[in-house]
C-alpha cells in the first residue's frame, strides 16, 4: 500500500506559479480557482486523493509555502506470553 500524505499550501507566500502542480507525480494538485491569496494570486490546493508525502512539491517551491505531511503506520506490536 502506499504511503498517504497530505500538504498545507500557506497562502501567505503562494504565488500560483504552479511548479508544485507541474512537479508532483500523483497529478493531485492544482490552482485553486475558486480563492485569492492577500496577494491576489489562485493558491496551490490538493485537490484530491493520492498524495503520497513524497515532498517533490515542496522541495520545488520557490517560496518555501508547502509543508508536506505523511501518515505513519505503526506495526502491530508482536506480543508473546504465557507460562
Ligand atoms: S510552487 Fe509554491 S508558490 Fe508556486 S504554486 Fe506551488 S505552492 Fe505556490
Ligand atoms: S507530497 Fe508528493 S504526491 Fe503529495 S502533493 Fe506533493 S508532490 Fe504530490
Amino acid at each position: 500500500m502506499p504511503a498517504r500524505g497530505w500538504i498545507e499550501v500557506n497562502n501567505m507566500y503562494c504565488k500560483g506559479c504552479e511548479l508544485c502542480i507541474n512537479a508532483c507525480p500523483q497529478d493531485v494538485l492544482r490552482l485553486d480557482m475558486e480563492s485569492l491569496t492577500p496577494k491576489g494570486f489562485h493558491p496551490a490546493k490538493l485537490y484530491k486523493d493520492g498524495c503520497t508525502g513524497c515532498a517533490i512539491c515542496s522541495l520545488v517551491c520557490p517560496d518555501a509555502a508547502i509543508t508536506v505531511y505523511r501518515e505513519v503506520i505503526k506495526k502491530p506490536a508482536i506480543v508473546t506470553g504465557g507460562a
